[in-house]
């Protein structure tokens, strides 16, 4: 058996403004994108919520450069109405990826600079380099403008009327200046944290087998093997099934016993692996994945953890945005994202109530 890839495990940190600014190149979770290439830049009608139809707000961006693509990012973006989702449903999530080479019109050729900069600037910048307006609200293209100061940009009239009831209106004229003012919180932005990644330990195959041996798992396995043939259970779960568990349960407690070491992991970065699903229903085959525009197939890239939940602020009395796990699957061919921002593909998984 071809030894899979080791995941990377990504971790939520606290950290300073200017380390979440595009130059930097971040990983984050929360408050507005981190614009990669200005070039293309999604608006109005890409960041909407397939389902209720309102635009969509910035959950996270993962920095992930590869062969070819000097810099290249995925960024993923979800409604923040929890009616919109339920179970299965992944149109409420949009998930684009960009790349730039290392010679372009934006960014250093070098490195970013370690430190902060001098002008400290914690303010979000609401223009690109190249001038282009993003929403004062979510950081996304912002077409709109106020028309009576012109100063102000939005990407929605949804977003504009939100600024305006909770700050623009008592500062719009001519001569507003909107670097000027703190920045109202709007109240429908993730906190905001820095993604940092560490490769995930494994424990040694050798403890591993000493401790299935003595739980006695080693019989019928074959047995189960040729029944489950193509699915996505692994040895361990197939071992768990000779034990008498139920497949939910066997997927379950491997998706527990897996995040047990590093608990706090909110990310499984593992590029051409597979998935840590929670649970053994709704798990996608081969033509649930629709292939890139490009023509390629697309492969599972990462998944975004449960525990990320935790972080979002998003629990509520009555409803709130759940999902089981979140995974990522992009072109195998890595087709050409510059200048543009490509659409991939996002699988939901949810939590199966049996299974808690
Ligand atoms: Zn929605
Ligand atoms: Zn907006
Ligand atoms: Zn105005
Ligand atoms: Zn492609």
């Amino acid at each position: 058996m071809a030894a899979a890839p080791i995941a990377e495990l990504g971790f939520l940190e606290e950290t300073e403004a200017w380390r979440l600014v595009s130059s930097q190149f971040p990983s984050k979770c929360g408050g507005r994108p981190a614009w990669l290439g200005e070039a293309g830049v999604p608006g109005p009608t890409e960041i909407q919520c397939g389902v209720c139809g309102k635009p969509l707000v910035f959950l996270l961006q993962v920095y992930a450069p590869c062969p070819g693509s000097f810099h290249r990012t995925i960024f993923i973006f979800c409604c923040r109405d929890a009616k919109c989702h339920g179970a299965g449903e992944n149109r409420c999530f949009k998930v684009f990826r960009n790349q730039l080479p290392r010679r372009n019109d934006t960014y250093s050729y070098n490195p970013p600079p370690e430190n902060a900069p001098p002008d400290g600037a914690t303010c979000p910048s609401f223009q690109l380099k190249c001038g282009t307006r993003l929403c004062r609200v979510c950081g996304c293209l912002g077409p709109q403008k106020c028309s009576r100061c012109h100063n102000v940009n939005y990407c929605s009239k949804e977003h504009q009327l939100m600024d305006w009831k909770v700050q623009h209106k008592n500062v719009c004229s001519e001569h507003f200046d909107p670097s000027s003012i703190v920045l109202a919180d709007h109240k429908i932005l993730f906190p905001e944290y820095e993604i940092i990644t560490e490769p995930e330990e494994l424990e040694s195959d050798s403890a591993s087998l000493e401790e299935d041996n003595e739980a006695g798992g080693e019989k019928d396995i074959s047995v189960l093997e040729e029944t489950f043939n193509g699915a996505t259970l692994n040895e361990k779960e197939l071992e768990a099934m000779a034990r008498h568990e139920s497949k939910e349960d066997a997927v379950f407690n491997n998706f527990k016993k897996r995040i047990a070491a590093e608990p706090e992991q909110i990310l499984r970065y593992c590029k051409g692996g597979d998935p840590l699903w929670i649970s053994a229903q709704n798990v996608p085959k081969q033509n649930d994945i629709p292939n890139c525009l490009c023509g390629a197939k697309r492969i599972f890239e990462f998944q975004v953890m449960p525990q990320l939940l935790n972080h979002l602020q998003v629990d509520s009395l009555t409803e709130s945005i759940d999902w089981g796990t979140l995974a990522i699957f992009t072109c195998s061919d890595n087709c050409n994202a510059e200048k543009q921002y490509l659409i991939e593909f996002l699988w939901k998984q949810d939590v199966v109530d049996s299974a808690t």
